[in-house]
């Protein structure tokens, strides 16, 4: 019998009623003849705790991106509790389960503490477990380094260590089970018009995903892009036995029907660097952003346009919060060095972006996602695109007006 993957994720194993009823899920897939390895994340709440108390005790030492080896193994000791409970749980209904936690189960990482990158598996007996009919209960999130230390893959890491586990597994599919039935044409906590799309394909999935969509970690869909991994998200707050299709991500010959537009985004975890009268000469940027690098400063959007003083030009570049300040200090000490005028720092903006594999065979698209926002009024600060997607930078405080004027102006509002 083929092997399934399972992901629970924070609010699905909120407490032990939601665990108990996950139990039941999985018996119930369990008695299908499935043969399962589930993926679980810590009781939702539980691993903000844990980094707050990881902060609290090491103060400066982890700042920003910075993260000391310890803070891995504070922060990834969530999923070991649930991991345990729902074993427990499984084992009260006569199922044949145990806990895996990273290093039991092998999953190799880099170095990078606090975002680390999966190598591999070693042998550790886990596929033989899962075909000897065992429910292998796997603590996602938490791998281990060469060096034999724990590692953790990043917020929102679960789900990639369920698709890992799933290619290493060559699973038949891999079920991320979540608080939505499924991924949906933007976030429906903010826009109940909201639909749920039957299937999406990787490459929207990834865009959507890198562009703000916490319904899977971006590079969970990577993996699953890369290793052809069939991915399903849906709900597991339905009843047994209820209609649950959950959202397909798939390859794109798989969809018939392809939309112009299929989904929009906001992230607010962004800053707007503007730096005034630089240096209008080759070499300037590529030190500019050299610097950047060096400093570990993920830059996202740049637009450079002359300024008015002669030779001059000014350039801005966006990035996330945290790095605004690290980038913000190192500029403010390279300033003769780079050789600028002045600086400014704007931490108030969002980014909102639309989605869509049909753009890339239709025209007039910018033009109505401009179009919906100068109705409303909003200012446009920079724009981007790709094949796939157009992102524009606004006014933080006009987030939500935002997507809600796209999702009407492409014609994604539920009936
Ligand atoms: P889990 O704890 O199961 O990992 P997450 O909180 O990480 O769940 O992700 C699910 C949440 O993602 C949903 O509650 C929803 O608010 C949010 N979300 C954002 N964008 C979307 C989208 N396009 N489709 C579905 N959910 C989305
Ligand atoms: N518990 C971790 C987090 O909250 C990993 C996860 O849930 O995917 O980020
Ligand atoms: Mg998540």
């Amino acid at each position: 019998m083929a092997r399934t993957v399972l992901k629970f994720g924070g609010t699905s194993v909120a407490d032990l009623d939601r665990i108990a009823h996950v139990a039941d899920i999985i018996a119930y897939r369990a008695g299908q003849g499935e043969k399962l390895a589930v993926i679980v994340s810590a009781m939702s709440g539980e691993t903000n705790k844990l980094v707050g108390l990881a902060r609290g005790a090491a103060g400066d030492a982890i700042n920003g991106d910075h993260f000391d080896d310890e803070y891995d193994v504070v922060v990834s000791s969530g999923e070991q509790v649930t991991s345990g409970l729902l074993a427990l749980s499984l084992r009260k209904r006569g199922l044949n389960a145990r806990s895996w936690l990273g290093w039991q189960m092998a999953m190799k990482t880099r170095e990078g503490h606090g975002s680390a990158r999966i190598d591999g598996f070693e042998d550790s007996g886990l596929a033989d477990a899962v075909d000897g009919g065992e429910i292998a209960v796997i603590a996602g999130f938490q791998g281990v380094t060469e060096a034999g230390r724990v590692a953790t893959l990043g917020r929102g890491g679960s789900d990639t260590t369920a698709v890992a586990v799933a290619a290493a597994l060559n699973a038949v599919q891999c079920d991320i089970y979540t608080d939505v039935d499924g991924v949906y044409t933007t976030d429906p906590r903010i826009v109940p018009q909201a639909q749920r799309l039957e299937k999406i394909s990787y490459e929207e999935m990834l865009e959507m995903a890198s562009l703000g969509a916490k319904v899977l970690q971006t590079r969970s869909v990577e993996l699953a892009m890369n290793h052809r991994v069939p991915l399903r998200v849906l709900s597991s707050f339905t009843a047994l036995g209820e209609d649950n299709p959950g959202t397909w991500v798939c390859s794109e010959e798989e969809i018939v029907e392809k939309q112009v537009v299929n989904g929009i985004t906001y992230s607010r975890d962004e800053a707007k660097i503007t730096i005034y009268g630089m240096a209008d000469r080759p070499g300037t940027s590529a030190r500019l952003f050299a610097l950047m690098g060096r400093e570990g400063v993920n830059v996202d959007m740049i637009v450079q346009a002359n300024a008015r003083g002669e030779g001059r030009a000014n350039m801005v570049f966006t990035c996330t919060t945290a790095d605004s300040a690290k980038a913000e200090t190192v500029l403010t000490a390279q300033r003769t060095e780079i050789g600028f005028e002045k600086m400014d720092v704007a931490r108030d903006v969002a980014k909102v972006s639309i989605i869509g594999v049909g753009m890339k065979s239709h025209t007039g698209v910018a033009e109505t996602m401009f179009d919906a926002l100068y109705q409303k009024n909003i200012n446009i600060d920079v724009i981007s695109t790709s094949e796939i997607k157009i992102s524009v930078l606004i006014d933080a405080d006009y987030t939500e007006l935002a997507v809600r004027a796209l999702h009407t102006a492409f014609d994604l509002d539920a009936q």
